[in-house]
């Protein structure tokens, strides 16, 4: 199973996301969990964003064997910013996993991750 993790602080602007450094975010994360690769946008759902999202779904559009997980707002909430997107790319919804990360640290995005990914698949702590 591949993973492709995604992060967004909502334009770095919300307080809920002033906990997190997500410039040492992705190395944190790809360090800690076996995902393929972690990346931050600053606004997922905006123009830009949505392109992005667009791409990445798209990649795994045929491909049973990659999960996306997002690290951003409430969980329903993300499903009805990006719900436009699964229909135009054709996007398996069962393979998005959005994930609250709002007021969390590093340390604790990684374990919501981690926890969300895991309940998926096994195993996805990376061993030191
Ligand atoms: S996806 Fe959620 S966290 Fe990101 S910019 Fe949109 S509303 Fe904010």
């Amino acid at each position: 199973m591949r993973i492709k993790a995604l992060i967004c602080n909502c334009k770095g602007l919300s307080p809920s996301f002033k906990n997190s450094d997500m410039n040492t975010l992705p190395f944190d994360l790809e360090s800690d969990l076996d995902v393929d690769y972690a990346i931050v946008h600053p606004e997922l759902c905006g123009m830009g964003g949505s392109r992005v999202m667009e791409d990445v779904l798209r990649s795994a559009v045929d491909d049973p064997d990659t999960l996306i997980v997002v690290g951003a707002c409430e969980p329903e909430a993300q499903s009805k910013l990006f719900e436009k997107l699964f229909c135009k790319t054709g996007f398996n919804r069962d393979h998005f996993l959005p994930v609250d990360v709002r007021g969390a640290r590093n340390e604790e995005i990684i374990e919501r991750l981690g926890e969300k990914i895991g309940k998926r698949v096994q195993p996805i702590m990376r061993r030191h």
